[in-house]
C-alpha cells in the first residue's frame, strides 16, 4: 500500500530538483570578469557551466556533451547578472502588515530584480532578539522567493540604551546589525557596540543623525524650505554623526557601513576616511541622485523622505561619489507607508518611500548619462552589497544560480497603480525610464517573470 506514495513523491523530487535551465546568448556582468555574450546552464539550485556563447541551441558551446536542457531561454540583447542585493529595506512585519508585508515585500524585491534584501530591524516588535529574527526567517521561508538576511538591533528595542543580545540573534541568523531609523546617540554605547560586533564580524549599518540637529525639520533646509514654510534639516544633521562614527570605526578598528548618505559634507568626510585607511562602506539611494529639495513641488510628501532630498550641489556631489567609488552600493531604503499616512500635510506625513520596483531603472539612467558603466553598477547593486554580507555571487560553475535577467533598453512608464508592493508612495509615478526584470532566480528557482520572456 505505502510503495505507490513513495515512488510518487520520488518523481517529484526528480523533477523539484534535476530542472536543468540555460540561458543562451546573454550578455554577461560580472565584474572583474570581462563582460562577454555567454550561455549560462543552471542545475538544480547552482551554476553549472558558463562558456563563450556558441550561437547555436541547446549545447554548452564547450564541445563538452551536456544533457538537454528541460527549459532554454534565449537572452539575445539582455544583460545576465548575479542577483541584485538591497542591503536597506523595511518589510514592515511584524507590526505593521497594512503596510507590508514579508510576502508582498519579497514580491516588490523579485520584480524589482532583487534576490536578496536586508530587512531593517524596526519593526512592531524591534527585531532586537532571536525569537523575532527566526520569526522573520520563518515567513519569509514560507515565500520562496528572494533571500531574507535580517539586520537586527544594536540596542534593546533601539532605544539606544542597552546593547541587544547580538550574538543569540546572529545564531538565529542576523547578517547585520543597525538601529536605522533612529541613530545610537550615546557615543560610548556606540563605541562598545563596535568593539562588540568586531569579534562577531558583523556589519554595522549606520543611521547617521543627529536628532537634536534635525529637531522637527521635515524637507531640506536652504531656500526651498524657507520658500515653502517648512522646518528644515541641515546637512550637518547627518555629517556630524558619520563624523563621529568614522572616528570610532578608526578608535575601534570596527568597519562601518554608513546607510542613506546624502550630502556633499558626509561624502568628503567618508573619501577622507577611506584614504587614512579607516574601514568605511556607505550606501546611497536612487531618490538621492534622481530627485533634489528643487523638485518637491504642491507639498506632495511622497517626496518626503529622511534623510530629506538635498539641493542641487548635493546631487551633483552624489554623482562624483558614485563615480570615483566613494559610494560602493545603491540600496533602496524601501519604506512603505499607506496613503493615510501621506496624504497629510508635509510636516505631518510620515517619512520614507518605496523604491524596490523602481531601483533598477533609476539606477540605469547613471548608464545612460554615463556616470557608471554597467560594470560600476553591477558592483554597485550587487557586487559590494554582497561583499558586505560574506557572499560569493561570482557567476561561476558551482555557485548558486542567484541571477537576475535585465532588459536594458526597453521603455517604461512607472505606474505605481501595477506595483506588487501593498503600498504606493513613490515620487516617481509617470516616469519615462528605461531597463525591465525579465527574470530573477534565486537558489535555481525563478522566482519573478516578465512577461516579455
Ligand atoms: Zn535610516
Amino acid at each position: 500500500m505505502e510503495l505507490p506514495c513513495v515512488w510518487l513523491f520520488f518523481i517529484f523530487w526528480q523533477e523539484e530538483c534535476n530542472m536543468r535551465i540555460l540561458i543562451k546568448n546573454a550578455m554577461v556582468v560580472d565584474p572583474p570578469r570581462k563582460t562577454a555574450v555567454r550561455d549560462v546552464m543552471i542545475l538544480d539550485s547552482l551554476i553549472e557551466t558558463v562558456c563563450d556563447s556558441s550561437g547555436g541551441s541547446g549545447s554548452s558551446g564547450s564541445g563538452n556533451f551536456l544533457p538537454e536542457p528541460d527549459r532554454i531561454i534565449d537572452a539575445k540583447g539582455m544583460l545576465l547578472t548575479p542577483g541584485l542585493i538591497d542591503v536597506h529595506v523595511h518589510l514592515r512585519e511584524p507590526g505593521q502588515e497594512y503596510k507590508e508585508t514579508i510576502e508582498t515585500g519579497l514580491k516588490a524585491a523579485a520584480k524589482g530584480g532583487f534576490t536578496a534584501v536586508c530587512p531593517m530591524p524596526n519593526t512592531i516588535p524591534v527585531n532586537d532578539n532571536a525569537q523575532v529574527t527566526s520569526f522573520i526567517l520563518s515567513q519569509a521561508e514560507k515565500v520562496k522567493g528572494t533571500r531574507v538576511y535580517p539586520v537586527g538591533a544594536i540596542t534593546k528595542g533601539s532605544m539606544g540604551e542597552d546593547l541587544a543580545p547580538m550574538f543569540d540573534m546572529v545564531k538565529a541568523g542576523v547578517r547585520a546589525i543597525s538601529d536605522d531609523g533612529l541613530p545610537v546617540e550615546n557615543a560610548r554605547l556606540m563605541r562598545r557596540a563596535l568593539e562588540y560586533c568586531k569579534s562577531l564580524h558583523l556589519p554595522v549599518l549606520i543611521h547617521a543623525e543627529d536628532k537634536n540637529l534635525a529637531g522637527n525639520g521635515a524637507m531640506n533646509e536652504g531656500p526651498v524650505a524657507t520658500r515653502m514654510g517648512i522646518p528644515g534639516i541641515p546637512n550637518a544633521a547627518e555629517t556630524v554623526m558619520v563624523t563621529r562614527d568614522i572616528e570610532l570605526s578608526r578608535l575601534t578598528g570596527t568597519p562601518v557601513h554608513f546607510c542613506h548618505i546624502s550630502t556633499a559634507e558626509s561624502l568628503a568626510a567618508i573619501a577622507r576616511a577611506k584614504e587614512e585607511g579607516v574601514k568605511v562602506t556607505c550606501e546611497t539611494a536612487p531618490h538621492y541622485f534622481s530627485l533634489t529639495d528643487e523638485d518637491i513641488t504642491e507639498y506632495d510628501a511622497n517626496y518626503k523622505m529622511n534623510p530629506p532630498l538635498r539641493s542641487r550641489k548635493d546631487q551633483k556631489a552624489v554623482m562624483e561619489g558614485l563615480a570615483n567609488g566613494t559610494i560602493d552600493m545603491i540600496a533602496t531604503d524601501h519604506a512603505p507607508h499607506h496613503a493615510d499616512e501621506k496624504n497629510v500635510e508635509f510636516d505631518k506625513a510620515a517619512f520614507g518611500i518605496i523604491g524596490l520596483e523602481t531601483a533598477l531603472p533609476l539606477s540605469l539612467a547613471l548608464v545612460k548619462k554615463g556616470v557608471l558603466s554597467l560594470e560600476e553598477l553591477i558592483v554597485k547593486m550587487s557586487k559590494n552589497p554582497a561583499k558586505l554580507l560574506g557572499i560569493n555571487n561570482d557567476i561561476v560553475p558551482k555557485n548558486v544560480a542567484d541571477l537576475t535577467l535585465i532588459h536594458p533598453e526597453q521603455e517604461i512608464v512607472i505606474d505605481p497603480a501595477s506595483f506588487v508592493s501593498k503600498s504606493r508612495n513613490t515620487p516617481f509615478g509617470g516616469m519615462n525610464l528605461q531597463g525591465t526584470v525579465l527574470m530573477t532566480m534565486v537558489n535555481g528557482q525563478i522566482v519573478f517573470q516578465g512577461e516579455e520572456l
